[in-house]
Parts: C-alpha cells; structure tokens; sequence
C-alpha cells in the first residue's frame, strides 16, 4: 500500500495551486478530469500525439487527475498509463479478431431498455454509461461511442416494475458505466426504490470510484444513504498493487463503517497484470485493506479489448501459484464469461488426477500426489 501523505498532488506542477479541500473533493476530481489532448500534454508532455487523437476519437479518453497521479508519468509502459491511454491496437483489427461489440447480447438479451437478465435470481441494472476513468480494456467499450448520459428517471422507473413483478429477483447488479459517478439524490432514487421491493435482498454495486476517486467515499450523504438501505455491496474493480493507497484505506473503512461489505473483481490484462508475482501483490494488499478478492476475469472478447489478451493457461499458472502461498481468502474465482450471454464459468488448475475403484488421486499446491479412498 502505497502512503500519501501532506499536500501530495502538488508534486504535479498542474495542481500546485490545489487546496486538500479541492482535491479531495469528489466532483472536483470529476469536474477536473482530463479529457483532451491538450489535458493529457499538460501531464505527459511524451505522449503519442498521433496515437491518442486516432483513437481517442473512436473510442473516448478520460482520467480523474487523482488516479494519473499514481502512475509512474515518466515510463508509457506503466501499469496505470496502459489502462487510460489509448493504444493503436484497439483499432488494429489484426489485435480484435474474435471480438464482438457486444459479446454477451446483453442489449439484445435485455426485457426492458438497461436490464439484463441471464441468470434467473440475478439482473444487471445499467444506471449511466458514465465513468470518471475510461479503462481501455472495458467490457462495455460499446458504450465509448455512444454520448455520455446517465438513464432519466422513466427509465429507472420501468426498470423497477420489471423487478418488482419477477418474484425470482433476489439481487440487483446496479453498474454502468458507473453508477456512484450520479448525484446522491440519483442513487438515492435508485437504491430506495430497489430497497423497497421484498424479493431484493441484495443491492450490488459495480462501481470503479475506489479506484479513481476514493474521495466518493468521504461523502458523509452517501455513507448515509449506504446505511440507511441495508442491502447495498459494493464490488470494485482493482487491477494493480499500484492503484492501492492510504486513500484507498480510509474509503474501505468508511464503506465498511456503514455495514457494507466491498469486493473486488480483477480483469487479467496482458503487459499490466499477467504476472504471478504482481497477481499476488494485489491480492494480499487488497486484504490488507480489507477488500476480499472476489473474481479474476479472462479479458472478454470485446471489440477495442481483444489485445488484452492472455489465454486461460496464464490465468491458471496464476491460480496454482496462489493456492498455498496466498491466504484463502485472497483467492478469488478464476472466471472465463462465455459469449451469446451464457454465462460465467470458473475454472481451476486441476486437483484431482484420477478416480478409479473409489480411490480418489489428489494433487496438492506443492504438486504432491495421493491416493486416498473416500
Ligand atoms: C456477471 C453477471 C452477473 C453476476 O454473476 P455472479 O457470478 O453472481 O457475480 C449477473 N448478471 C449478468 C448479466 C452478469 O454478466
Ligand atoms: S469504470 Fe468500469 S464501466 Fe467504466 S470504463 Fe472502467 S471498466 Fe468500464
């Protein structure tokens, strides 16, 4: 976990002149984000001026000045740089063989505009196609091209008949774009109403802020509204060591002050995380502040993503190398989405050998064998 102590942000000569109050204000972080080529150069005067305008242009570019503070601003080859910077590949289709804009149908296999329902006690609630980062590996990259918009209210409203009137609804995943980039009063709106209906137990919130603007968290109205509707989880989408701060910390901590447990899904993506060693380094400081590693996802086969990568053996040699070196509970499950929407499959080194005659052979995570009779 990386400390960051005093007036940190001014290290940047862009925000010399910003007060802690500023800069620890989440809709300063918003409001300031960096968008342009112009923004970008003030930051990394070394960036691929070609580049970013051919593919920004498709596919938009966005950053809260917090989150590229944490990148090494000196090396293009940084983590925290490769997952905002728009990169050629995106747009070379030789790199985007066997992806779809929209692999898993989720706007074609949607009852209502913004639902999608796969699994039967599950729906997906698409609030906003905003976010205050623009991951260039998103799943939903389709929303890229689209104009940034957050849902109206009619919208939400049919939204929730739908869930109101299938009893086999148990859980919400309410995620975007991203959903705590709205107002409070938007999220109010929206977690009440999902409250309010009996058959919801769980409101899960997909949600990036964790990561690019931790100051959502020092929101005291929005603590508030998590405590008041006690259904709400949060899951968050850490994919590097480097993005975990004291910052980081404090926003758990207030997260969990309110009774909401946090989560974490980690998408596996070539040249940032594809490593055992920093897999493992991520895994033990999120438990470090207390986010319980949730999922590690294969990089879906979406348009503008497919350079990402890795093949489901890298995601297994990382799933055996942590098995025995990391706590339990910093082993997440191993997923690969399938395409047409029919859904999520783990997926694990393989443990047992053989069976024969009710004699079971076993692997450990040393690699020693035994027979054993169960
Ligand atoms: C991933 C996903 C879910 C949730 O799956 P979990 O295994 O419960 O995390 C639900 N609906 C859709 C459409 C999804 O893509
Ligand atoms: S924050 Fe989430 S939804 Fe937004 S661009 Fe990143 S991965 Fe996509």
């Amino acid at each position: 976990m990386r400390v960051l102590e005093g007036e940190y942000w001014k290290e940047i000569p862009l925000y010399s002149e910003i007060s802690q109050y500023q800069w620890k204000d989440w809709k300063w972080q918003i409001k300031n984000r960096l968008k342009t080529l112009e923004d970008i150069k003030k930051i990394l005067p070394n960036v691929n001026e070609d580049v970013f305008k051919k593919v920004s242009q498709i596919y938009h570019f966005g950053t809260t000045p917090y989150y590229i503070f944490l990148a090494d601003r000196t090396n293009l080859e940084d983590p925290i740089l490769k997952q905002i910077l728009p990169d050629e590949k995106e747009i070379d289709e030789k790199y985007q063989e066997g992806a779809f804009l929209d692999p898993f149908l989720e706007d074609e296999k949607s009852p209502v505009l913004g639902l999608t329902h796969r699994y039967p006690d599950r729906v997906l609630f698409r609030a906003t196609n905003f976010c205050s980062v623009y991951c260039r590996h998103c799943m939903r990259k389709r929303m890229f091209l689209e104009d940034e918009r957050a849902r109206t209210k009619q919208e939400y409203d049919v939204m929730f008949e739908y869930i109101k009137s299938n009893k086999a609804i148990k859980e919400v995943l309410v995620s975007g774009g991203d959903p705590l980039t709205l107002p409070n009063q938007k999220i109010e709106y929206i977690i009440k109403n999902l409250y309010e209906i009996d058959h919801v137990d769980i409101i899960r919130i997909g949600s990036r802020e964790l990561v690019s603007n931790p100051f959502r968290f020092y929101d005291e109205e929005l603590l508030e509204i998590f405590e008041k509707y006690d259904k709400v989880w949060i899951v968050t989408h850490f994919n590097h060591p480097n993005e975990i701060t004291s910052e980081t910390k404090k926003a758990v901590k207030n997260i969990l002050s309110t009774g909401t447990p946090v989560l974490n899904q980690t998408v596996l993506l070539k040249g940032i995380n594809d490593d055992k060693y920093t897999m493992e380094n991520l895994m033990r400081s999120l438990l470090k502040v207390k986010i319980k590693p949730y999922y590690l996802f294969h990089c879906d086969p979406t348009k503008g993503v497919y350079h990402f990568k890795t093949g489901i053996e890298k995601g297994l040699e990382i799933m055996e190398h942590l098995r025995g070196r990391v706590s339990g509970l910093g082993n997440p499950t191993f997923a690969v989405d399938l395409v047409n929407g029919l859904g999520k499959v783990p997926l694990l080194p393989e443990y047992l050998i053989s069976k024969k005659n009710g004699f079971y052979e076993f692997k450990n995570y040393q690699g020693k064998t035994v027979k054993i009779k169960i």
